[in-house]
């Protein structure tokens, strides 16, 4: 082939060994799965100049707006979205003037992607946004979902999708009708280790699951997260809700019913509005049982199942890196990755080619209607049916 000259196919794999991108096989989810499925489609023989190639192959970034710079979107968003290959930061949202000049610097962002709460809505008319990420305590995911889909902008919000179950029906409902995308930040759908974790429970390699611990716990909780009018509730919604959702996506199973046990407060102060603890047991159809804890007072952090013919699971499970995992055959060998970079970029693929994206707001309403049913089986002392 004459220089300066590549196949799609020549350029898509180089792409691809620039950017060092490892394809998980066993999910179907990789960055550019949609983009080779694509290129699978070519005739094979197609030659274009390097330039036309890139008009061709290479489409816009799609341009994201965070709504809420706080922790996780300054310490893990913002500079994962400058590893991402199909989208990139556009924009931002928030209450504080400072914050706005900071990152304005920081990032390269132009005043007129710079909103605050009160002219959000404005964000309609600006062509540069095509994703706007909900990044504010839980309680008011709601609302800026809403307002976002109503501005005509698909949506990542972050977990828990909400408070209630009313509000995701109402979010869920507001993206529907205006023709929208809507996800969950459930970043560990991105993760290779728990990635296995599901292969291996709902591929059945070790038999059927006959028990599952899944453990998450931290110490240091503070600010809204202690007040549950903005949080919604205590360790469970803040960092509980993974151990949910690595039962369900180990298993393939929905839970039928749960029970609960608040652990003791023994900083009743600090704890005054939320639990500082809980044990919880889901029961599933098949005779399966999860035992899972979540603290905000303990650290921990275990996803295992044990199964008919062996075990597997990751210890830690759940933080942005450093994942580690074994089965009884022996230790996983599988990379880090940027969790939060893949997930973005994945549902920018997602809306880009409008396939749907394997976190929606329906995953994230079925956690929100299991998390209620732990609090109900908490406050009363009964088994809750889900
Ligand atoms: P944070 O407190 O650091 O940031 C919250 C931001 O919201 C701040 O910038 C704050 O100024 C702004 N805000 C706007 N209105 C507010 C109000 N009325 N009260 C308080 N803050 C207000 O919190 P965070 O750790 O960044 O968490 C934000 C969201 O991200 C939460 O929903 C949390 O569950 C989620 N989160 C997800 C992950 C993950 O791994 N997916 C990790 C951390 C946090």
């Amino acid at each position: 082939m004459e220089p300066g000259f590549y196949s799609r196919r020549q350029f898509l794999q180089q792409l691809s060994v620039n950017a060092g991108i490892t394809i998980i096989g066993m999910e179907g989810i990789s960055m550019f799965s949609t983009l080779e499925m694509a290129e699978a489609a070519e005739p094979a023989g197609i030659i274009e100049s390097a330039p036309q190639a890139l008009a061709a192959e290479v489409p816009r970034k799609l341009g994201i707006a965070l709504v809420g710079l706080g922790q996780y979107a300054g310490g893990q968003l913002a500079p994962a979205l400058k590893e991402t290959e199909a989208c990139y930061l556009a924009g931002i949202v928030t209450g504080s003037p400072n914050k706005a000049r900071q990152w304005k610097r920081q990032y390269n962002i132009p005043d007129g992607n710079i909103y605050n709460y009160d002219n959000f809505d404005s964000i309609k008319d600006n062509p540069d946004i095509d994703i706007v990420y909900v990044v504010l305590p839980n309680a008011l995911h709601a609302e800026y979902v809403v307002r976002a889909a109503k501005a005509g902008k698909h949506v990542i919000c972050e977990k828990p999708m909400a408070i209630t179950v009313e509000e995701c029906d109402r979010m869920i409902a507001a993206c529907k009708e205006a023709g929208k995308m809507l996800s969950i930040g459930y970043r560990l759908h991105f993760e290779p280790h728990n990635l296995q974790m599901k292969q291996l429970g709902q591929n059945k390699v070790y038999g059927e699951i006959k028990k599952i611990k899944a453990y998450n716990g931290m110490g240091d909780a503070q600010g809204w997260r202690l007040d549950k009018k903005l949080a919604g509730g205590g360790p469970l919604m803040d960092v509980g809700i993974y151990c949910v959702q690595g039962v369900r996506y180990t298993s393939g199973r929905e839970p039928i019913a749960v029970t609960a046990k608040e652990g003791p407060k023994t900083d009743p102060v600090k704890f005054a509005s939320v639990e500082q603890s809980l044990t919880w047991q889901m029961e599933f159809a098949d005779g399966m049982i999860a035992e899972c804890r979540t603290s905000y007072s303990e650290e921990m952090n275990l996803l295992r199942a044990e199964a008919e013919r062996g075990w597997f699971e990751l210890s830690p499970a759940y933080p942005y890196s450093g994942i580690r995992g074994k089965t009884s055959d022996g230790p996983m060998k599988l990379p880090q990755v940027n969790q939060q970079a893949r997930q973005m970029d994945d549902f920018a693929i997602a809306v880009r080619s409008d396939r749907p994206t394997p976190v929606p707001g329906e995953m994230g309403r079925q956690d929100v209607k299991i998390l209620q049913a732990i609090y109900k089986a908490m406050e009363t002392g009964q088994r809750v049916e889900i």
